[in-house]
């Protein structure tokens, strides 16, 4: 594919507006907390605007937009697009068309938040260069989408719009007009913004990479706190389909329970989710690929033995997964149909979970082993 030709203007409007509400946030802070203590009622509902602005980039912006992971209604579209314009990060189709260019060429020149560049480029600095065009390649499915058509268009009053509206929501509640532009729309935006700049920034950069090593991204626990589950990044580049991020029950995720809830109720529809075979299978290649790097550290004196055996282990596994995939497919298909075949498919899965479990427990204390080995010394020059 032909490299995008880089637009180096300063993006100005961009420029001026980040840094300008960065300059007010640092002046007017000191000045309103040098003369009261912001009340409870401020701090809580300035906490649920940034809770609901940066759930709606995630759950919306990101999940249902940009990966289209799943379906739902206009209401809760329309719900999703209130917060997430409240988030200030630009429309659906120019996010989108950012984002999925990040995805297909990431790590490279034409990912517009490049890791590679370093923190500060991936964090905010590519944003004030001129490439933030909507590039209609990218995100031709939603541009057949008039409404989000009309808040591309509209973008700007419709942002200062909602943004309007909330302070004015904080103000009615709090009688505290200018706490409420502090808090609840400057300190709040600069949580909001830097939360979500985490994801391009910090997340390929600074945690493990357990389902590939093959892009940058990174799985972090803390950073799943501050971006409200996208922190699992490492898992979401390697299965950008999914609508999980954390894939456990207990990795903190919050669109992914929202999703999940809409689904149960009826209000989401088409849920992608990737099969944990599927799962497994890239896991284990992940390990492959770390296991023969170390022992290519270790010298040539293991490397041929041990490579080998890697080789052979890790394809029987996912030989084995594979096989289970395909059976565990056949039987659900099979007890839809209510077949005969149910029970010898039954039989079959339980004998496959049976060596899966059996091979993976060998796979795990071979890695133990094998990663345990230091590198032999050279051998000592022979004294004359
Ligand atoms: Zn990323
Ligand atoms: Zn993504």
């Amino acid at each position: 594919m032909p490299s995008e030709t880089p637009d180096t203007r300063i993006d100005w409007t961009n420029l001026l507006f980040i840094g300008g509400y960065h300059v007010a946030l640092l002046i007017l802070l000191p000045v309103y907390l040098m003369d009261r203590v912001p009340s409870w009622e401020l701090i809580l509902g300035s906490w649920a605007l940034w809770t609901l602005s940066l759930m709606a980039i995630t759950t919306g912006y990101h999940r249902l937009y940009a990966h289209r992971t799943y379906k739902t209604n206009r209401v809760i579209e329309s719900v999703l697009l209130f917060f997430g314009t409240l988030a200030v990060q630009g429309s659906v189709l120019q996010w989108s068309s950012d984002h999925r260019m990040h995805h297909k060429h990431v790590d490279s020149d034409d990912d517009p938040y490049n890791a590679e560049k370093g923190f500060w480029h991936s964090h905010m600095l590519w944003m004030f260069t001129g490439r933030r065009l909507v590039r209609d390649r990218w995100v031709h499915d939603l541009l057949k989408d008039p409404v989000l058509r009309f808040q591309h268009k509209y973008f700007a009053p419709l942002m200062v719009l909602v943004n309007i509206v909330a302070v004015a929501a904080l103000w009615a509640l709090t009688g505290d007009l200018f706490g409420a532009f502090v808090i609840g729309f400057l300190a709040r935006l600069f949580l909001v913004h830097h939360c979500t700049w985490f994801i391009n920034s910090l997340a390929h950069m600074w945690g493990s990479k357990p389902y590939s090593t093959e892009h940058s991204a990174v799985n972090n626990f803390i950073l799943s706190l501050l971006t409200f589950g996208e922190g699992y990044h490492n898992y979401h580049h390697t299965f950008a389909g999914d609508y999980r991020n954390g894939i456990r029950w207990y990795q903190f995720d919050p669109p992914k329970y929202v999703i999940w809830v809409l689904k149960k109720v009826g209000l989401a529809r088409d849920v992608k989710q990737v099969n944990h075979l599927t799962i497994k299978r890239k896991l284990i290649n992940a390990d492959k690929q770390m296991l023969l790097e170390h022992i290519r550290s270790l010298g040539q004196a293991h490397h041929d033995a041990l490579a080998a055996r890697v080789e052979e282990m890790s394809t029987q596994l996912t030989t084995q997964y594979t096989a289970l995939k395909t059976v565990s497919d056949a039987y659900a298909q099979a007890k839809k149909r209510k077949d005969e075949e149910v029970l010898h498919l039954k039989e079959r899965m339980v004998e496959l979970r049976r060596s899966v479990s059996q091979d993976m427990q060998d796979w795990k204390q071979f890695m133990n082993e094998t990663l345990s080995m230091e590198p032999s010394p050279e051998p000592a020059l022979e004294r004359a």
